[in-house]
């Protein structure tokens, strides 16, 4: 199997401002497998260094070192190559971008969607919900106001940034009564002051908080102490938290999990530990967003699923969104494979 590589740079349409900085700008590595069928299946390492701590260099590394153990692997199926890649990198972003591209050309093999190969009855639509990006009240009003007419049912609001409660308040008034309100801290707060501040914002109606404070046991001692439910994300990256039923939710990304195969493994620690497992992407590319979709649509099928953050690719200012939400939902792509095209 052929391993080839590309750079990507995507431009946010406005910088997102995170509790880890800013993001304006994603680099990305479009990856291709090509058998000796000559059917070729594309895939993405979307590693995002002040997130995940992965710089992209570091995930070019691991990929280049993929590329002769693919070389020449022959016989081996698509999990005993993640694996075979794993022995010599265990380095989860670029074990995505290769696990991808297994999927897409198994699909484009058998001329199947994603969803369908891992489950006969996948959904056809995934829930998503809206980002709010602005920073300023009157900013993040107006968006989510624009996603209520955009037939959202959920928005998610970056906190841990100053004027939360402003900002909070803003789009709560915007989207009315009945949109489901999420916020995502991303670690910003302390076990105290995350129990304060979340008191302070329950009054807006909130369906969860995300990654209020770092590290199971903390996220353990302030969902002991409100009453809103809350979600891990970066947490959920600490051995054990999969099926620690610490938390009422946990994110998922494709790029943490290693791909399609390591999330869908992921959702069922999650499911059976009594939490509720959604996926996110990190500011993925076509593909990223793509799987997670795919991955979404299976999960679906075996129970439900929250709203996902996959309605990302909008936030892009250069590229023809082929994953666009319409009514608040994703539709899953119905070419083979990722049925998603090159970009
Ligand atoms: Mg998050």
């Amino acid at each position: 199997m052929r391993l080839e590589l590309e750079r990507r740079s995507l431009r946010l349409a406005q910088p997102l401002q995170t509790s880890y900085g800013e993001v304006s700008e994603r680099e990305l590595l479009v990856v291709s497998l090509t058998g000796e069928d000559g059917v070729t299946g594309y895939g993405e390492a979307a590693p995002l260094e002040p997130y995940d701590g992965v710089s992209l260099q570091r995930a070019q590394a691991a990929l280049e070192r993929y590329a002769p153990v693919l070389a020449c692997a022959h016989g081996l199926n698509g999990a005993q190559l993640v694996d075979a890649c794993r022995r010599v990198d265990d380095l989860s972003p670029a074990l995505a971008a290769i696990d991808l591209a297994l999927w897409d050309r198994a699909g484009r093999i058998s001329g199947k969607p994603i969803a369908s190969l891992i489950t006969d009855t996948p959904e056809p639509t995934v829930p998503v919900n809206a980002t709010i990006s602005a920073i300023d009240r009157s900013g993040a009003a107006e968006e989510a106001a624009a996603a209520v007419v955009d037939g959202f049912e959920c928005v998610k609001v970056k906190v841990g940034l100053g004027d939360d409660a402003g900002r909070v308040a803003s789009v709560r008034a915007a989207a009315g009564p009945e949109i489901a309100l999420r916020l995502d801290a991303n670690g910003a707060w302390g076990v105290d002051e995350a129990v304060r501040t979340i008191e302070a914002l329950a009054p807006a109606g909130l369906e969860l908080v995300e990654e209020p404070v770092h590290g199971l046991q903390n996220v353990r001692k302030v969902r002991e102490r409100v009453a809103v439910r809350v979600a891990i994300d970066e947490t959920a990256a600490e051995h054990g938290a999969l099926g620690a039923g610490v938390a009422d939710a946990v994110c998922l990304k494709i790029s943490r999990c290693g791909g399609i195969g390591g999330l869908i493994a992921a959702a069922t620690l999650v499911r059976a530990s009594g939490a509720e497992a959604y996926i996110s992407s990190t500011l993925d590319g076509p593909f990223g967003v793509a799987a997670g979709v795919h991955a979404a649509a299976a999960l679906a099928s075996r129970g439900p699923v929250p709203h996902c953050g996959l309605a990302t690719l909008a936030l892009f200012a250069d590229i023809e969104n082929p994953l666009r939400a319409l009514g608040g939902r994703i539709a899953v792509p119905s070419g083979p494979g990722l049925g998603v095209a090159p970009y």
